[in-house]
């Protein structure tokens, strides 16, 4: 009865303290999860009806300068073979993704330096050139305001940056000679210069724990972004978490509804890495509250290399079979696949 009450007044008021929200957590039966799933799916209906908006993924480089402990594609992983594509094939990518129906391409790779940003802007700027009803979503890191700015002023829409997990100490003894507090105020800077900004977090990382769960949803729900995208944590055979198991269906789901609750607008995907976990797990994620997939358009010689986490679904087919596949998910759940822009419905760009 008292989870069921906490969850109404999640419904009503898009919001919980964080003894509440703890609780939710701590005591989510079999019977809660579902009236959770129904009152998150029936708030993304009221905003967005039936429709899941598609998101064409090119993974353009899988080189990076970090660390970080959970990543295939970490700095010192000497096994990850590196690529890189110029800006003609990103633009050929794109391309290929424009006659599909794509109206949203993300780029996104390693912190790869060799991407200076006067390269990203004319990236941005030939995108936007040849297709100007498609939005750029760039996913590619920390930088200085400057260079949000610039690459934001050459066109560029949204911005995904994942917080990653909102327990400094966690973050930090996962991202070695990274800061928290940088990552933090990355994305209020990307917020200030009028980004749609996308935060997010993995589920189940090596000693994370419910507080550590209240913790990133009363972060996301201080600040607000258009987007937010969670998935579990998979390991990575040669990473230092390669022993570690991955992050369970079952909480991603939960915490997929609680976030469509406490941001009722918010473009939510349903991930790969969910995708991953659970032959089903994308139809559940939408069932659950999601209404975004991110389906891979990068060149398929290039799809293994970029190798986050291991088993990762998706990378050998065509990006016009991946559609068609998605698609049949999509629709197989109740949805309808929208091929638009997808602009959060709140946003509007300034300038
Ligand atoms: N360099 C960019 C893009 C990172 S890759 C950035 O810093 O934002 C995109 C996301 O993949 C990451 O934000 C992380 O949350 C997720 N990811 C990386 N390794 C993962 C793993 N082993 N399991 C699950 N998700 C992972």
């Amino acid at each position: 009865m008292v989870t069921k009450g906490i969850i109404d007044k999640l419904y009503e008021k898009n919001y919980l303290n964080e003894e509440e929200m703890l609780y939710l957590l701590d005591n989510i039966d079999e019977e809660n999860k579902e009236y959770l799933r129904v009152k998150a799916l029936n708030v993304r209906t009221k905003y967005y009806g039936k429709k899941v908006y598609l998101r064409g993924l090119i993974e353009f480089t899988n080189y990076c300068k970090n660390n970080c402990m959970y990543c295939g594609i970490r700095f010192s992983n000497k096994n990850a073979i590196r690529y890189r594509l110029n800006a003609e094939e990103i633009l050929s990518t794109c391309r290929k993704g424009y006659e599909l129906g794509f109206r949203t391409f993300v780029l996104q790779g390693g912190e790869d330096p060799y991407f200076s940003d006067d390269i990203i802007i004319d990236i941005i700027s030939k995108i936007k050139n040849y297709f100007p009803s498609c939005a750029v979503t760039l996913s590619i890191g920390e930088k200085s305001y400057d260079s949000y700015k610039r690459y934001f002023d050459a066109g560029a829409d949204r911005y995904l940056l994942r917080h990653e997990t909102a327990s400094k100490k966690l973050y930090e003894s996962l991202h070695p000679n990274m800061s928290f507090e940088n990552r933090i105020k990355c994305l209020n800077n990307l917020k200030k210069i009028g980004y749609q900004v996308g935060a997010g977090f993995m589920i189940g990382l090596p000693n994370q724990t419910n507080e550590d769960f209240v913790k990133d949803l009363m972060f996301l729900k201080e600040l607000e972004p258009q987007m937010v995208g969670i998935g579990p944590f998979i390991p990575h055979k040669d990473t230092p978490l390669s022993d570690k198991k991955a992050g369970d269906l079952n909480t991603t789901l939960i915490l997929l509804s609680i976030i469509r609750l406490l941001l009722p607008k918010v473009l939510l995907p349903s991930t790969t890495a969910l995708g991953t976990i659970n032959p089903k797990g994308r139809e559940l994620g939408l069932l659950a509250g999601a209404n975004v997939v991110m389906p891979n358009l990068s060149p398929i010689e290039v799809r293994e290399k970029y190798s986050l986490y291991d088993g990762k679904i998706c990378t050998g087919e065509e990006a016009a079979e991946c559609l068609i596949c998605l698609k049949n998910r999509i629709e197989s759940v109740g949805f309808e696949v929208d091929m638009g822009r997808g602009d959060n419905i709140d946003w509007e760009r300034k300038s």
